[in-house]
C-alpha cells in the first residue's frame, strides 16, 4: 500500500506532497496542509494559489461540521473533473461496487448476495455489470481496487484471471488485495477509525482477518500478510482450523461455528437472541468476546495500539460484543493501557471492502489520478462518505 516516492525538485516536490495529502485525505484547509506537510503558511497559500491556477484543485464544497466560531477556513480538495475509481470486493458471498470520485465521494454503489459455491466466472461477470451500470463513460476511469478473500502473498490463479479481465477490458490499473484489510483500510479512510493513527482493525465473519495501522501507515508484513488474526493461536490442543492448524481464533469465532452453537441461521437471528437476554446466545457471544479480547489484548500490549474497531457481520452485535471483548482485554492489559483503550465498531456497513478498494487507489502513488477526460459521469446517489 506505499510505494517509494521518485526524487523531484523541491517546487515540484512540494506541491507533489499537497497533491498526495488532498488525494489520501479528501479535502483540507491550508493551515491543516501546512500542519500535516510541515510547509509554511505562505508555501502553502503560494502552492494552493499554482494549483488552482492550473486546474489541479478546486475549493470543497465539502461542509465542515464543528463547534468552532467565525468563518469556516476555506477547504482544498483535488479537481474531481469526470475521473473515478472504482472499488470492487468479491466476499465468500456478496459481489459489492461502488464508485467514487477524487474527493472521496461515492457516486454510486450496487451488491449482489450470492452463495458461497457462486463460480468465479458468475462473480466476475456480476461485478462487469456493476461497473458497467455505474461508470457512464470508461474513459473517466483511473483504476479498481479490488478486494478478495484469502491471503494475497500466495494469489490464487482465479484472482490473477479475474484482475486481467478487469485491466484489459477497461484498460486501467487494477490493484489487488485481501478483503478484510481493505475494509479496515475504509474504516481507518473514512469510518470509525478516521482519527485513530494507531490501529487494530478486525474483520468478524465466516473468516477473520484484519488490518494493523501504525504511525498512520498500513502495515503488511514482509510477505504482506500482516493482520491475519483469525490464525492466532489461541489453543495449540484446540480444534482443527481450515489452515491445517490447531485452536486457532478463528476456529472458534467465525460464523461457521458460532451460529451453529445458538441455532441462528444469520447474524440477525443472533442478535435477535441477545437483544430478548437468550441465555445461551449470550454464553456463547461471552465466550467469543473473551477469545477475541485475549488476541487483541496481546496484539496490544506488542504493538503499544490503543485503538481498535471491530467490523464484519458479528460486530453487528453490537454492545454485547463489545462489552465482553473490553473485559477481556481489561483482564489481560495493563491498567494504563486498559484505560486508554478506545474500542469500538465499524460505521461503514457493507459497503466497506469495496470501499477500501478506492481508498487502496486513493493511497497508491504509483497510479496517476490527474485529469484525462472532459465527459460526465453523474452523480447518482449521495455519498454515505465525504
Ligand atoms: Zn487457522
Amino acid at each position: 500500500m506505499t510505494t517509494p516516492r521518485p526524487r523531484r525538485s523541491p517546487r515540484t516536490q512540494h506541491e507533489a506532497q499537497v497533491l498526495e495529502l488532498l488525494r489520501v485525505q479528501g479535502s483540507a484547509s491550508r493551515a491543516q496542509i501546512a500542519a500535516e506537510t510541515g510547509l509554511s503558511r505562505a508555501t502553502v497559500s503560494a502552492i494552493a494559489a499554482n494549483l488552482r491556477r492550473s486546474g489541479l484543485v478546486v475549493r470543497s464544497d465539502v461542509t465542515v461540521t464543528g463547534t468552532g466560531v467565525g468563518r469556516t477556513p476555506e477547504r482544498l480538495a483535488l479537481n474531481p473533473g469526470s475521473r473515478v475509481i472504482v472499488g470492487v470486493e468479491f466476499s465468500h458471498t456478496r459481489v459489492t461496487v461502488v464508485v467514487s470520485d477524487v474527493t472521496h465521494r461515492v457516486l454510486g454503489s450496487k451488491v449482489r448476495e450470492h452463495g458461497g459455491d457462486e463460480p468465479w466466472e458468475r462473480r466476475l461477470a456480476t461485478a462487469v455489470r456493476f461497473i458497467d451500470a455505474l461508470v457512464v463513460n470508461p474513459a473517466s476511469l483511473i483504476a479498481v481496487g479490488m478486494g478478495v478473500p484469502g491471503a494475497i502473498s500466495g494469489r490464487t490463479a482465479v484472482v490473477a484471471r479475474v484482475e486481467r479481465h478487469l485491466a484489459e477490458r477497461y484498460g486501467v490499473p487494477v490493484r489487488v488485495e485481501n478483503n478484510a484489510r481493505l475494509a479496515g483500510l475504509a474504516e481507518f479512510s473514512w469510518g470509525a477509525g478516521r482519527d485513530m493513527p494507531d490501529l487494530v482493525y478486525l474483520r468478524l465473519s465466516e473468516g477473520v482477518g484484519g488490518l494493523l495501522i501504525v504511525d498512520d501507515e498500513p502495515r503488511l508484513g514482509a510477505s504482506g500478510s500482516a493482520g491475519e488474526f483469525g490464525h492466532v493461536c489461541i489453543d495449540p490442543n484446540g480444534p482443527l482450523c481450515r489452515c491445517a492448524n490447531r485452536g486457532c481464533l478463528e476456529a472458534y469465532v467465525g460464523l461457521g461455528t458460532l451460529l451453529p452453537l445458538v441455532g441462528a441461521a444469520s447474524v440477525g437471528d443472533l442478535v435477535d437472541a441477545l437483544d430478548r437476554a437468550d441465555p445461551r446466545a449470550q454464553a456463547v457471544i461471552n465466550a467469543a468476546g473473551a477469545r477475541i479480547g485475549l488476541v487483541l489484548a496481546n496484539t496490544c500490549r506488542i504493538l503499544d495500539v490503543s485503538s481498535v474497531v471491530l467490523g464484519g457481520p458479528l460486530a453487528q452485535a453490537g454492545d454485547h460484543l463489545v462489552r465482553a471483548v473490553r473485559q477481556a482485554i481489561l483482564r489481560h492489559l495493563h491498567h494504563d493501557g486498559a484505560e486508554r483503550l478506545r474500542l469500538r465498531t465499524a460505521e461503514l456497513g457493507d459497503l466497506d471492502g469495496a470501499l477500501g478498494g478506492v481508498a487502496l487507489v486513493l493511497r497508491d502513488r504509483t497510479i496517476a489520478i490527474g485529469r484525462r477526460s472532459t465527459s460526465t459521469t453523474a452523480p447518482r446517489e449521495k455519498a454515505p462518505t465525504a
